[in-house]
Parts: structure tokens; sequence; C-alpha cells
């Protein structure tokens, strides 16, 4: 593997673009969660294929889809990281997160199930949670299956947290913002009744929310427990695809919507709702979700609200 750009903030997240055999390039991030010091939570955040074949309508590193990574493939990228904050390999951290999230639906990577098996000896710290965050792919039961078995055997007590994007409770909508064939709400409602178990992490429904696109917390009440799911509400990060699909965010990032009626109606309807804004400079930096540097070093103007530091070539 090798690093041919990053863009580095010490306080807040770091990307990495790294390139393997015939050039297949990736993406990853390591990440601090102000006010919480290095030592007190750490996120890695890798890709777990090359491009993305889904192509959601918000997100820049759809699209380019050349395989998948190997399992020796994600952890070099975790290994390099770990290498550029704990230079004695040892992760001196009290909760490390490895989210499989930057390029790349996991379901459709074998793989990362294989990661997730050697994680906690290869790693060995106390406070190790991996995040899955997946569509929910049509025809990806086996690795579903076998996640939940894994989840079971290596990461119960709350050490996992398993998260499906939805964007919309309309299915049209949905079905416009993600465009692959994918499970129901009933599908993943009895998947996740099925993963969770008293002591895990509720399973968190995320939407990643636009301007006027329906979230009813009705909807989600018809097959949603909120005992066992909880909602979290990010803002649309500022991306190209967003930009050029209109999307604007439902949430501002700058204001207090925390009484957003949107978020009332989803705490009546008995959901924990997390509503998560993180650091704006994030969107500066290109290492928020759905940010992807290749796409900013491609471009040829700039996305308001975002991409906007100096891309350092390796
Ligand atoms: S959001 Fe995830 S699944 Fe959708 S295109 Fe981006 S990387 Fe692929």
């Amino acid at each position: 593997m090798k690093i041919i750009s990053k863009v580095v903030n010490d306080a807040v997240a770091s990307v990495y673009v790294a390139e393997f055999s015939e050039g297949r390039r990736v993406e990853f991030v390591e990440s601090v969660q102000p006010p919480l010091s290095r030592d007190k939570k750490w996120v890695v955040i890798v890709s777990t294929l090359f491009g993305c074949p889904v192509g959601c309508k918000m997100c820049d590193a759809g699209g380019g889809y050349a395989g998948q990574c190997s399992a020796d493939e994600m952890l070099a990228q975790i290994d390099y990281l770990i290498g550029t904050r704990f230079p004695n390999g040892k992760v001196e951290t009290e909760k490390f997160k490895v989210q499989f999230a930057r390029m790349g639906e996991p379901a459709f990577n074998g793989d990362v199930l294989a990661v997730l098996e050697q994680l906690p000896g290869r790693y060995g710290v106390d406070g190790l949670i991996p995040s899955v965050s997946t569509i929910g792919p049509s025809g990806r039961e086996a690795f579903f299956e076998k996640l939940l078995a894994i989840k079971q055997e290596l990461y119960g007590g709350g050490y996992f947290q398993m998260q499906f994007s939805l964007h919309s409770t309309d299915e049209a909508k949905r079905d416009w913002l993600i465009p692959v064939r994918k499970w129901s709400f009933e599908r993943i409602a009895e998947y996740g009744e099925a993963f969770w178990e008293p002591g895990d992490r509720k399973v968190t429904l995320n939407f990643a929310l636009g301007k006027d696109v329906p979230l009813e917390a009705g909807v989600l009440k018809r097959y949603f427990d909120p005992r066992k799911f909880v909602v979290k509400i990010t803002p649309l990060n500022p991306t190209y695809n967003a930009a050029a699909n209109d999307l604007v965010s439902h949430i501002d990032p700058d204001a207090d919507c925390r009484d957003d009626a949107v978020l009332q109606d989803l705490r009546q309807a008995g959901y924990d709702v997390i509503l998560s804004i993180g650091e704006v400079e994030e969107n500066k930096i290109g290492s928020n979700c759905g940010q992807y540097l290749a796409r900013y070093m491609e471009a040829d103007r700039a996305v308001e609200g975002g991409y906007s530091y100096p891309v350092e070539q390796m």
C-alpha cells in the first residue's frame, strides 16, 4: 500500500488516499470527537471496496467500482492509521471505534467478516467497537447471517454498532436516493430484532436527511420497535453529488436544531433520537460521510461549505 496524498488536521480528522496493486485506490480516515481527546475515543474509518457500485445520490464515493478490498488491504488501512497516532503500535484509547464506512457498501465484501473476526486478537483493545453501516442490499443474506454470529460470539454487551442507512421513509424516495435492490423495512426490522439482545447498543436507523425528504415517525413505528432501534439524523454533507442532485440538508449544522419538528415527532413516537452533527470542520477537511477527496481533486470548482483544505501530495 502506497500513500499518495493526505489532508491532516491533528485536532479533528485526517484523510489518506492510498494506492494498491493495479492502481486501485482507497481513502481512509482517522478522527477524534472534540471535546473528547484521542486517549478517550479514537475513530478509524476504512474503505471496503475500490469504488462503490451503489451510487447513492448524496455520496461522492459512489461509482468507478473496481472490486473488493481483501482482508489484508482493510487491515493495512487500520495499521497505517495506528502508526500515525500510536507509533509503538499499541492503541491507547478508552474507545476504539472501527467503522466500515468510507468507500463501499460493506455487505458486498465477505472479507469484512474476516476482518471483524481478527480485530480483537490483532489489536487487543478493551474498548474496541466495530461499526457496520449498510444500506441492506438484497441477496446478501449469508453475509448478514454470519455478521450476526460474529457479533454474538465476539462483540456482545454493547461492543458493536449496527447501522442501516434508510435516508427516507418514503419507498420511492428511498429507491431514488439508494438506487439498488435492497431489503424492505420489514426485512430490516426482522433482522434488527434478531440482532439486538439485552445489553447491546440499539440498532441505528440512519437518515442523512435532505430538505423535504419524508421521514415519518408513524411509518417507522409500523416496523421498528423503539426499544431495539434508535434513529440517527445527520446533516446532508456538502458533496458534489448532493449539489448535482439538488439535495439540500434538512439539518443546518450551524443552527440549533434540537427542537426540529421531525425530531420531536420521532421522540413522541418513543424513539431515542441522535442528532449527529459532529465537527463542521470535517466538511472542509473532506473527512465526513459521503465525502471523497478524489472527487475534490478532480473537480474544477468548489462545493459550498465543503472541501477546502489543501491536499498534500506524497
Ligand atoms: S453512501 Fe455508501 S453505499 Fe452509498 S454510494 Fe456511498 S459508499 Fe456506496
